[in-house]
């Protein structure tokens, strides 16, 4: 069994800390909010009281951080992780970043000398607890395979998606289709609205033809056709919108710099950003349906 640091236990990390300590390893627990690291405590983590004391003598370092500023503060700064770990300690980043980011830190952890991987994830606080995530790998095959074991843990599929940032690419361009997907629905069903057309019998023809997508038949935007939506529960998240609006503007970013004409991204980053602007931004994405009715 490993010793293992994890730095960030929010609403995902905490149950993916608590996964990791369920199967038997040792997780020294950190995070600036007392309560969070109070929660992975009863949930049989060891707490820890700054980033150093969770990054010394573990064999494996997992962050699980807001965005890429956090992720480099914590393993680039004075008495970060970089600073403290022992030499080989295996780094694990699962937090959704910018693709540039990730990739310098990695280049910093390897000239260190130490093995490290982007490991986003999809799959929500709900893959997060029942240990089904998937996660998005990048970097070298010999650092993507000393972090299988773990990850496994914490989800159900791995895929290695190449060299160090192609987990996040891979994350983000997945999330900017998934984002325009939930638009094209959310619209064709208004439409079928106003021509007369019953959401049902929209959803049966669909489903079946060549409409057919993850976000009519698992997530469907209007109350009625798929009973376990979040339209069937008010819109409470689900996948909030303000998180799909993170992941769009760094598709975004990442398509400006990659120099990538996205204009159907583009387009649902602004559709979104209006949407969280009227204050929605905790509502669960396909949410979006009532802002393209005008009803919010
Ligand atoms: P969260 O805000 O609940 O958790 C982040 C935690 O990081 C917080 O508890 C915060 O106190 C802590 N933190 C921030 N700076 C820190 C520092 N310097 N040192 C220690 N702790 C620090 O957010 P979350 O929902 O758990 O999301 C975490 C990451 O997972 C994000 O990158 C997010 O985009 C990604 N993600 C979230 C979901 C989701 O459904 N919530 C799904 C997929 C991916």
């Amino acid at each position: 069994m490993a010793s293992i640091g994890f730095i960030g236990v929010g609403n995902m990390g905490g149950p993916m800390a608590a996964n990791l300590a369920k199967a038997g390893h040792t997780v020294k627990a950190f995070d600036l909010s007392k309560e969070s690291v109070d929660k992975a405590v009863a949930a049989g983590c060891e707490a820890a009281e700054t980033v150093t004391d969770a990054a010394r003598d573990v064999d494996v370092i997992v962050t699980m951080l807001p965005a890429g500023k956090h992720v480099a503060h914590v393993y680039e700064g004075t008495d970060g992780v970089f600073a403290t770990a022992a030499p080989g300690t295996l780094m694990i980043d699962c937090s959704t970043i910018d693709v540039d980011t990730a990739r310098t830190v990695i280049a910093a952890a390897e000239d260190k000398g130490f093995p490290m991987v982007d490991a986003p994830v999809s799959g929500g606080v709900g893959g997060a607890e029942a240990g089904t995530l998937t996660f998005m790998v990048g970097g070298t095959e010999e650092a993507a395979e000393k972090a299988r074991p773990f990850l496994e843990i914490m989800g159900k599929t791995v895929v290695h998606a190449g060299d160090a940032g192609n987990g996040q690419a891979a994350k983000i361009c997945n999330n900017m289709m998934l984002g325009i997907q939930m638009l094209s629905v959310a619209e064709a069903f208004m439409l079928a609205k106003r021509l007369g057309l019953d959401y049902q019998k929209l959803f049966d023809i669909s489903s079946k033809a060549s409409g057919q997508c993850w976000s009519l038949t698992t997530y469907c935007p209007v109350p009625g056709p798929v009973p376990t939506s979040p339209a069937n529960r008010d819109y409470q998240p689900g996948f909030a919108t303000d998180m799909m609006l993170k992941d769009l503007k760094l598709a975004q970013d990442a398509a400006g710099k990659a120099g990538a004409s996205t204009p159907l991204g583009a387009a649902a980053e602004s559709l979104y950003q209006m949407m969280s602007s009227k204050g929605n931004g905790n509502l669960d994405f396909s949410a979006i349906i009532k802002m393209i009715d005008g009803e919010i």
